[in-house]
């Protein structure tokens, strides 16, 4: 007897995981993508190709991204939307990748785990008032064979004995990685020893980046166009090249170009297949026995808004009210130090060190008297800077201030120097962000992007547990980069406080943006009772009987953690859920090449900073990396 036919919406982290996972299951698959391919000889036989370069100009055009001209996302606060205003802000929201591939296209692959307390959030440390806390509906137990499998297919490098007791601890790993960690860039060993003279750990990060052959793709060259750019090389694992090529292996079809604009119903409780614009702009209608959402947080809801029926007034399987609420961003928080000798921030994978000593959770009397019971951090992104074409827009913003317009040769002089970019390092906590019913997504009621459809509106505040954790944890890595050798000077920045507080500040609208930190969960969440909880634990919609969900969307909590591994395997234990089966897959060949790359640390001259400089990198440090200079007077089209 043939399998069931799969519809699945959106070749990002969850998409293509369900994808492969269902194809080689012997399920025929439909892959629907809005975005272009930019992988030649994706699912083909040989090497898959890239057509990624080390360029920041083609970064800054929309090669990959959504264009917000043509599909812009609308923003208020809830203090905004208590008062009634519409939107205050139509443009780039937390935008990701448009292209197959999704989001894992130019990510920096960071790809550690949740702990096992994230799961357990409610029952272990209780309620947060103002906030939506809840236990997931399964622990990280349940999750470990599947963050084991993704990761192998991955190709994720590391070291477990690098790895602190109290991360294992909850976090515990049943084998070492696929392949050793990358050289340490020179910056994040500086880092890693002002962390060790405090008694922190900074150890090697896991990472989807080759670090030997693997899965037919090379090892990396550390060329530092890493986090917001394609590897043009193909060294970097993701969504695509580590699974979408292979479920097209499979036999699976990928559409791209698919725009789905609605999940068509059988009957109330079963859905029968989607709607889609095709790149002619026609509409189409594709049947299929199950239907996979895997567009992204923000996506996936408006696309449920989008299938209101008469028996769904409120958006499909939104009885509860659920679905669109509970969004999470994280919080980021910077620290940096300034260097005298160059120290190559920018060489490399965009860090390769992370710090989990501020992952809490914590008491204290910060918290205690901002009535918190307790707060938590992140993990931190230990060692980047930031590229040419933001530190160019730094100076440009810098000089403007001091009246001298763009700078002229004074901007030219700086950006021969490097000043930002050689000289100053840094870390960036991913912060946990609290769930709240208030932080949502719905359709805007006014603004419609390019095809005709309403956009999605977020409405978000921060809640004062992640603002009270950034006061708490910023000065703990400023004291690090302070007691990194060499350094001069230090400071840290609430770079998502300055977002959220600071609308009208050039620097933290420049530096910072509408909460830009490509980190998207919940509108959607997962649990056992219907009333509260959009799916079930596997992902499967309560109200409609084979329509899953496959991305994040589904998260209880943030954590402090890049999601997408966890996105990864979630979706996989989703698709074996669904093909009936829980045995994992076979393993991928070791490594073919067990040498490692060289990255050059050579040291170079010193230069002056000033302190004003020193300051603006490192807002721009970690959070800004992943926003690029944006040009809006060249081409403006997303689509081929
Ligand atoms: C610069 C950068 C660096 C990052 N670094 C990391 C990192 O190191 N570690 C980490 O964990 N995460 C990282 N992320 C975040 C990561 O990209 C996301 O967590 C992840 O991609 C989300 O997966 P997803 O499956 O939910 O959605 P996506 O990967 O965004 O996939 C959704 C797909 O759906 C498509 N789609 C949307 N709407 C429609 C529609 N209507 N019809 C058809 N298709 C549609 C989109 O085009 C997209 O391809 C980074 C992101 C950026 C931008
Ligand atoms: S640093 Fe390595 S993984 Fe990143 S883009 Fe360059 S070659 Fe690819």
């Amino acid at each position: 007897m043939s399998k069931p036919s799969v519809i699945i919406v959106g070749s990002g982290a969850g998409g293509s995981v369900a994808a492969w996972t269902l194809a080689t299951a012997g399920h025929p698959v439909l892959i629907l993508e809005k975005g272009r391919n930019l992988f030649p000889n994706l699912g083909g036989d040989g090497a898959i190709g890239s057509l990624f370069g080390n360029d920041d100009i083609k970064a800054g055009r929309w090669f990959e991204n959504q264009d917000p001209n043509l599909e812009p996302r609308t923003f208020r606060t809830q203090q905004q939307a208590a008062n009634g205003v519409t939107h205050s802000f139509v443009g780039d929201v937390n935008d990701l990748p448009t292209t197959v591939g999704g989001g894992t296209v130019h990510w920096d692959a960071k790809c550690p785990r949740f702990w096992r307390h994230d799961f357990k959030g409610l029952s272990l440390y209780g309620p947060v008032p103002g906030a939506n806390v809840a236990d997931w509906p399964l622990t990280y137990d349940e999750l470990a064979p599947y963050y084991d499998e993704v990761e192998r297919r991955l190709g994720v490098q590391g070291d477990v004995n690098q790895i602190p007791d109290f991360v294992l601890r909850q976090a515990p790993r049943s084998r070492q990685f696929v392949m050793p960690p990358n050289p340490l860039m020179y910056a994040g060993k500086l880092l890693q020893e002002g962390a060790a003279k405090l008694g922190y750990t900074a150890y090697p990060v896991a990472m989807a980046i080759n670090s030997a052959a693997y899965d037919g793709r090379p090892r990396c060259n550390s060329c530092g166009y890493c986090s917001g750019y394609g590897c043009p090389i193909n060294a970097r694992g993701g969504a695509a090249v580590s699974f979408l090529h292979h479920a097209l292996h499979a036999g699976a079809q990928l559409r791209s170009r698919s725009f789905v604009y609605r999940v068509e119903l059988a009957s109330r409780s079963r859905a029968a297949g989607v709607s889609y614009l095709d790149a002619d702009g026609a509409r189409h209608t594709e049947s299929a026995d199950i239907v996979i959402l895997a567009l992204s947080a923000i996506e996936t809801a408006r696309l449920l808004f989008m299938s209101a029926t008469a028996d769904h007034p409120d958006g499909l399987g939104n009885r509860s009210g659920q679905v669109g609420r509970n969004l999470m961003f994280h919080f980021f928080t910077l620290g940096f130090g300034v260097f005298p000798e160059q120290v190559h921030g920018t060489r490399g994978p965009s860090t390769t060190v992370t710090i989990d000593d501020f992952v809490g959770p914590d008491t204290p009397p910060l918290a205690t008297s901002a009535g918190l019971p307790y707060i938590k951090g992140g993990i931190c992104e230990t060692g980047g800077t930031l590229g040419l074409m933001t530190e160019a827009g730094i100076y440009a913003a810098f000089f403007s201030a001091q009246g001298a317009g763009g700078g002229g040769s004074r901007h030219k002089q700086a950006m021969k120097q490097g000043l930002i970019r050689e000289h100053v390092s840094g870390l960036s906590m991913v912060g946990e962000d609290m769930p709240q019913l208030a932080n949502r997504v719905d359709l805007d009621p006014v603004v419609r992007d390019v095809y005709g459809f309403p956009v999605p509106r977020i409405t978000r505040s921060a809640h004062q547990f992640e603002v009270v954790a950034s006061q708490y944890y910023g000065p703990k890595l400023q004291a690090v980069c302070a007691a990194a050798p060499g350094a001069l000077a230090s400071g840290w920045i609430p770079v998502a406080t300055i977002a959220e507080t600071g609308s009208g500040n050039p620097l933290g609208s420049f530096a910072v943006g509408a909460a830009p930190t490509a980190h998207i969960m919940g509108t959607a969440r997962m649990g056992d009772d219907p009333s509260v909880s959009v799916t079930d634990a596997w992902g499967r919609m309560h109200e409609v009987e084979n329509l899953f969900i496959g991305d994040g969307s589904v998260f209880v909590s943030a954590a402090g953690f890049n999601p997408s591994n966890t996105i990864m395997a979630l979706a996989l234990r989703m698709a074996r859920h669904i093909a009936g089966e829980t045995a994992l897959g076979p393993p991928l060949a070791a490594p073919s090449n067990a040498g490692l790359p060289n990255t050059s640390q050579d040291s170079g001259g010193t230069v002056a900073l000033t302190a004003a400089a020193a300051g603006s990198a490192a807002v721009a440090v970690g959070a800004a990396r992943r926003r690029r200079a944006r040009s809006r007077d060249i081409e403006t089209s997303a689509k081929d």
